[in-house]
Order: structure tokens, then sequence, then C-alpha cells
């Protein structure tokens, strides 16, 4: 009997806030003994091609992406992120929507710098471009900037209240996360709704809101996460066998701007297979 194999499918490279290259990536997935990696970059699918001529055999490698969304429904409106795997990078729509929101994560951390600035903090807006290396930028970067500058020690402290988790944290514009899902579905795509109850990242939505993107078409939800308690994840495995959705595990990994390593959690070999099965924009991609 072969061993089940190992699947994760949520990961970042340098295409956002990670500190892997594409290629180095599905090398360090080889090597961490995965069968089964998803590159899930921020809001772009500029690292698929990369991560692909790299695939080291015997790895299958699954393109996705990671949809910075929000939920309109409350007066202070919600963010969340989405999951969104094997669709269409070419579909017009979800490629404008990619585009605005990068853009609008650009003109976010230049006012997040801005504001560190007015209070006499030295950091600087274009050496935190170059060092998000034409990637999605996100407050990981303005975290290295921080680090840099001898502010804060780790990435962690840069989350904290006093700095880019609370005083000096600006809200991003965001996909509405309705729209995000049919535009998911629209280019072939399977929608995963990522660490849906993370309370220690922030406030979360309720699960009514969850049983209404599940009738819009969401197909899953990510369980197994490091910022998931263990009666989160129970939580969130309950409310997928409520619904019928699909249940996925992984780690989010980020290289060294966090600590989780590859593997930390994995995706069951069925709930692989139904994404696959559900998908319909490109295929996962096996070396020879
Ligand atoms: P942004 O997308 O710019 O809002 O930044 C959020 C990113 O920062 C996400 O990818 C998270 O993985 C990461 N992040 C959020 N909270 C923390 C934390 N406490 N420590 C390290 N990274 C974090
Ligand atoms: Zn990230
Ligand atoms: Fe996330
Ligand atoms: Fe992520």
């Amino acid at each position: 009997m072969t061993a089940a194999p190992r699947i994760d499918l949520h990961t970042h490279s340098t295409a956002s806030d990670g500190t892997l290259t594409p290629a180095e990536l599905v090398r360090a997935a080889a090597d961490a003994g995965l069968d089964v990696v998803a590159v899930t970059d921020h809001d772009t699918t500029a690292g698929w091609d990369a991560a692909v001529r790299a695939l080291p055999p015997g790895l299958t490698l699954v393109r996705g992406a990671e949809l910075s969304c929000r939920w309109y429904g409350v007066e202070s409106a919600i963010p969340l992120h989405l999951l969104a795997y094997l669709f269409d990078p070419t579909e017009p729509e979800l490629v404008a929507e990619l585009a605005r929101v990068r853009l609008a994560r650009e003109v976010r951390g230049e006012r997040i710098v801005d504001r560190l600035r007015a209070d006499g903090i030295d950091v600087s807006w274009p050496e935190i471009l170059v060092g998000a290396g034409g990637g999605t930028v996100g407050r990981p970067h303005i975290a290295q900037a921080l680090i840099r500058a001898g502010l804060v020690a780790t990435t962690t402290e840069a989350f904290g209240p006093e700095w880019l988790g609370e005083r000096y944290r600006l809200p991003k514009e965001d996909i509405e996360v309705f729209r995000a899902v049919a535009l998911v579905r629209a280019a072939g795509g399977v929608p995963v709704f990522a660490h849906p109850r993370a309370t220690r990242r922030g406030r979360i939505v309720p699960d009514e809101l969850i049983v209404e993107l599940a009738a819009a078409g969401l197909a899953g939800l990510e369980a197994d996460h490091e910022d998931h308690s263990p009666a989160e994840r129970a939580h969130v495995r309950g409310l997928a066998a409520e619904l019928g959705l699909l249940v996925t595990g992984s780690s989010d990994f980020h290289g060294t701007h966090k600590t989780v390593r590859l593997g930390a959690h994995t995706t069951d070999p069925e709930a692989y297979e139904r994404i696959v099965a559900a998908a319909g924009g490109v295929t996962p991609v096996a070396s020879g």
C-alpha cells in the first residue's frame, strides 16, 4: 500500500508576499515531501508560469490565487480571503478585477507609509516597492521595512496593534465577495473560503453568510489552518458537512515572512479530487 498523497493547497511566492520565488517554492514543496502544491499568491497569477517551468518530477502543481474580498453586509465591511483554483487566467473581468485590487494595494501601501512618515518613522515607499520585487504589495513588505529600520524585530511584532495590525492599518479596496465567487466560477475556477474562522486575524463573517455563499457557488472551506484553533477547525468541518462543501487544510506558507512550514496542514485526496473535477479553467500540471 502506498502512502496517501500529501497535498498543500495554499502557498505564497515572491509574486506576492512570500519569500521564495515560484521556482524555489515548487522545489521546496518537493523537498518537503509534497505530492501536490497550489501556488495561491494574493490577487495575481504572475507566478504561475515560472512555477510550471521549474516543476520537479513527481510534484503536481495546482494553479490558483488568493483573492482579497470584502463582505458589505454589515456597517463596517469585513475583509475575507477567497482561494480560487484552476481558473482561466485570461478571463477578462477577473483579470481586470485583480489588476484593480493590485493597484489599490499600492495606493494603500503608500498611504500607510505616509502615515508612518508623518509620525517621524523613517520608512521609504520606493524601497518597499523594490522589496516587493514587482509582486503584489502587502503589509508584510512594509513589515520588512520596519524590521530594516530596527523598529520591530519580527513580522509578527510588525503586525501588532501599535503597528500594521491596528494603528497603521488601512483598508484595501477589495472585491465584493459574491462578485468574486461568480467571477471565479465564470472563469471555470473553484472558490474555497480561506481561514474563514480565524478570529485571531480580526473580525470574521457569520455562518449565515457562508450559507449564502454556498448557495452562490462557493465550493469549500479551509478548516485546517494555523490561524484556526482546534474548536474553530471543528466548527468549520461541521458547517462544511451541513452545507455539502469540501474541506481543505493547508500551510499558507509565506517563506520567512511566517514561521509555518510547507505541508504543516494538508488536504485529503477526496477533497482535492472534488476540486479538480469541478474545475474547467486550467488543469493541474504534473511534470514528466
Ligand atoms: P495585506 O494583504 O496587505 O492586508 O496583508 C496581509 C498579509 O499579511 C496576509 O498574507 C497574512 O498572511 C499576513 N499576516 C497577517 N497577519 C499576520 C501576522 N500576525 N504575522 C505575520 N503575517 C501576517
Ligand atoms: Zn500573504
Ligand atoms: Fe489569507
Ligand atoms: Fe494566504
